[in-house]
């Protein structure tokens, strides 16, 4: 993995975000959801986790994990490249763009990294995605060491915002999960720096933290 952070050519004397896709650039969720209700299933909002809350209508039963697993494979089979940008998104990117590099960074089976990147360039986000696989820390923390500028994070899990705090204690952290209710079951994620309701507001605070004007 570092030979592919090594070749993205980041510049040591630029600021870097790096930045997750579900529920960040993309709204995985409502996708998600729409999708389990075209195949007669739903999810039971009783908590954030996909394991236990996906519901087969026939039955009223939950699905069990091996195939919570599959489902999720399908969906993002069927729906990577089609899967709808979270509002101010790709504006806010844009405009954080005249300040800093952008990384895309997902936690996505490593042969949908080709439509990932089609669906973000398809919606005015142009940037580079790398797959990964289980924590993030390790990739944020060699992604951070090749600048010398401020690197931010953003995602929606609060065990990245965790594992990052331990092994790359530097880099700011923002929480961002941009379905609301999925927000509401989550909290807001310990270990971060900031938490955010909506991009314009990660965008004010990252040109704070950059000591940029807001236009
Ligand atoms: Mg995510």
């Amino acid at each position: 993995m570092q030979d592919e952070l090594n070749a993205l050519g980041i510049d040591p004397g630029r600021p870097l975000l790096i930045s997750d896709a579900d529920e960040v650039l993309f709204a995985f969720m409502e996708g998600f959801e729409s999708f389990l209700n075209s195949r007669g299933l739903s999810f039971s909002w009783a908590s954030f986790r996909l394991n236990g809350n996906i519901i087969d209508d026939r039955t009223g039963e939950a699905v069990e994990a091996r195939a919570v697993r599959s489902l999720i494979y399908s969906f993002f089979e069927n729906h990577t490249r089609t899967i709808a940008a979270v509002d101010g998104a790709a504006e806010s990117l844009r405009h954080l763009g005249h300040h800093l590099q952008i990384v895309v960074l997902s936690n996505i089976w490593s042969e949908f990294r080709d439509a990932r990147a089609h669906a973000l360039r398809s919606q005015g986000m142009p940037y580079p995605v790398i797959t990964n696989n289980g924590s993030k820390a390790p990739a944020v923390a060699h992604l951070a060491s090749l600048t010398s500028g401020p690197a931010f994070f953003i995602d929606d899990s609060p065990e990245h915002h965790r594992d990052i705090a331990d092994l790359a204690g530097d880099v700011i952290r923002i929480h961002y999960v941009s379905n609301r209710r999925l927000a509401g079951l989550l909290g807001p994620a310990a270990n971060c720096h900031h938490h955010a309701h909506d991009w314009p507001g990660i965008c004010s605070f990252i040109e704070n933290c950059l000591g940029v004007g807001t236009s």
